[in-house]
Formats: structure tokens, sequence, C-alpha cells
């Protein structure tokens, strides 16, 4: 299973989230501040257990 985090680069919260979030903060920005976001703002870790 995979998690997805994105990390704002202005703010830097982090939330977890999953592809259709993913696809809205690439679209409307930081849920928190708007700032813009990038794909290298979200980091994928792969859960094992
Ligand atoms: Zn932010």
């Amino acid at each position: 299973m995979t998690t997805v985090h994105f990390t704002c680069s202005d703010c830097a919260q982090t939330i977890e989230v999953n592809g259709e979030m993913r696809e809205t903060i690439l679209e409307a920005g930081c849920p928190v501040c708007t700032t813009a976001a990038s794909e290298g703002d979200f980091a994928a870790e792969t859960d094992d257990e």
C-alpha cells in the first residue's frame, strides 16, 4: 500500500493525500495557505506491513 504525503513548500504543512486530493492540490494549491504546489512537493511512501 502506497501513501502519498504533500508537504507545502511555503507553510511546511504535511498532509496525507489520495489521488483525488493530489490533483486538487496541484490545481488549487496548498489547502492551508493556497501557495501553488508542484509535483516535487509530493512524496510517496510504500508501507510493506
Ligand atoms: Zn501551505
